[in-house]
């Protein structure tokens, strides 16, 4: 394709998504909006003011029959601002200018993450499907790109002096046979370079978007171990299998973290991921990681004496207690799945034990429903929810005829109408409400191969994840039917922009 024929794709796109024939149709809804009838034919841009008084990221829009203005509290508040613009703009040929309703809006998120996780390990997407899904998440004011880069089926992220770490990575093919990541195209390499992540970086930070790198340890590490076997509690478990199935056995490979060789290989990853990376905070994985090779290795045993730990169970909080405090020297956070939260007695209520000794700036990303955010968030952590409940959207949506596989089948659904029913805040006591960042939904892409499931996956489901994070109405009296409404409109829109939206039935 000619540069300029891309040219004018995305500004046909761009067009199709403002052509919105009613009125102050908008996702997600703003806190406050009064239509006060009439229209404004736009000939001039919008006056803008920053002002004091406005919560952050939050911004006032004003549209009356004479002019525009809007107040902002923040560079974001000014981008959400033009963001409302743009859903609410009518192109009119005849005047020759966008329309907008009259109205006056007073605008803000209730949750400061609003987060989609993208799992680049299981499938490799590649850099024109990250800009896209960054594009799509701006049109919601969805801020927070949560990048899954490893994992035992592959490593993504190239780190100089690890030249082996990249080639690893197996295809994913599963036991039905299903076609390979790549369709058996030549699409590699399948990871990503420094310039290429500033790419991306740069492209979100131009929507207001932070890029959170995931680096997995202790589990979920295989590929890393393919590349290094010396990281291995046994080395000789461990078989360097270039492109091929993966299979059951091989999940119970961990980093041996009696061996402080592999604990500076993580240093070293850490310290290129924070280099590269401007984000504030840093994800090290902590989830599903098993203990069965710690509990036969003479380095892991030395390291459980010497630091006088219980057993093995205490293993992953010291090393989660390591990285961070690493990363808190760097200047940046760690967070991490909420099994770094678990205590010896593989129980979320602690108090006194080890993991209590974690300090308070680590955060949480609780994805397992029964209480494990809560409990987090009433002992002082913050945490980001993804409830397998609510925002795995990689479980089936509920549409009888839908052409793409799920993780399940049909296996614990996850509707629309359910995903709009997320409530960060179940279960948490009213005193620690503030401890709640925000949430993401979950796209683990075992079974989702390419842009197409992968958007047909994240919408529209995604409509509800963003008026949850950003509008959060009332749990009690979410309107869900006024909801779909909206999605459907703005289903027709995504069409048009040619973004492959799932139905809504
Ligand atoms: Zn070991």
């Amino acid at each position: 394709m000619t540069r300029r024929v891309a040219c004018m794709l995305a500004v046909v796109a761009i067009a199709a998504m403002a052509d919105v024939p009613k009125t102050a149709t908008i996702i997600p809804a703003p806190q406050e909006m009064r239509v006060t009838g009439g229209e404004y034919w736009a000939m001039k841009p919008p006056k803008m003011e920053k002002v004091a008084g406005i919560p952050p990221e939050g911004y006032e829009l004003s549209i009356r029959p004479d002019g525009m203005t809007i107040r902002y509290s923040d560079d974001a508040g000014a981008y959400y601002a033009k963001m409302t613009l743009f859903h609410m703009g009518r192109s009119d040929a005849q005047k020759k200018c966008k329309v907008y309703p009259c109205l006056e809006i007073k605008d803000w998120p209730k949750f400061k993450w609003r987060g989609v996780h993208f799992d680049d390990a299981r499938h490799f997407f590649g850099k024109e499907v990250v800009k896209r899904t960054l594009e799509q998440m701006s049109w919601f004011k969805l801020n927070v790109f949560h990048w899954h880069l490893t994992d035992d089926q592959s490593w993504t992220l190239e780190i100089p002096g690890y030249p082996e770490l990249v080639k690893y990575g197996d295809e994913w093919i599963t036991r039905k046979g299903q076609k390979p990541r790549s369709f058996g195209e030549k699409v590699g390499p399948f990871y990503y370079t420094a310039n290429d992540v500033k790419e991306i970086v740069a492209y979100a930070q131009a929507r207001h978007i932070k890029v959170v790198p995931e680096i997995e340890f202790p589990g979920h590490f295989l590929c890393a171990l393919c590349a290094y076997p010396e990281f291995a509690c046994h080395p000789e478990n461990i078989i360097k299998r270039g492109r091929q199935p993966i299979s059951q056995g091989v999940l119970n490979e961990v980093m041996c973290a009696g061996n402080p060789d592999a604990i500076q290989f993580v240093e070293k990853v850490l310290d290129y991921v924070c280099e590269l990376f401007p984000s504030d905070v840093i994800h090290i994985g902590g989830d599903e990681s098993p203990r069965t090779r710690w509990a036969n290795c003479p380095k892991c045993q030395a390291l459980i004496k010497r630091e006088g730990l219980k057993g093995v169970e205490e293993l992953q909080p010291w090393v989660t207690r390591h990285f961070v405090e690493y990363l808190a020297k760097k200047g940046k956070r760690a967070i991490g799945w909420d099994e770094i939260f678990l205590d010896s007695a593989n129980s979320y209520a602690a108090g006194t034990s080890f993991t209590s000794m974690l300090p308070k700036t680590t955060m949480g990303m609780c994805w397992r429903p029964r209480g494990a955010g809560a409990s987090a968030a009433n002992r002082g952590y913050e945490i980001v929810c993804c409830p397998t409940t609510h925002c795995y959207f990689d479980h089936w949506q509920c549409l009888e005829e839908d052409p793409y596989p799920y993780l399940l089948g049909k296996r614990e659904p996850i509707s629309l109408e359910r995903a709009y029913q997320f409530d960060p805040l179940a279960g948490v006591d009213p005193a620690a409400y503030a401890k709640v960042v925000g949430g993401e939904c979950c796209n683990w892409t075992s079974h989702t191969w390419n842009r197409y499931d992968m958007e047909w996956k994240l919408w529209p489901r995604g409509f509800a994840l963003a008026e949850v994070l950003w509008t959060y109405p009332d749990p009690a009296k979410r309107d869900f039917a006024g909801f779909v409404e909206r999605a459907s409109e703005y289903r027709r829109r995504l069409i048009g922009s040619h973004v492959n939206c799932a139905r809504i039935k």
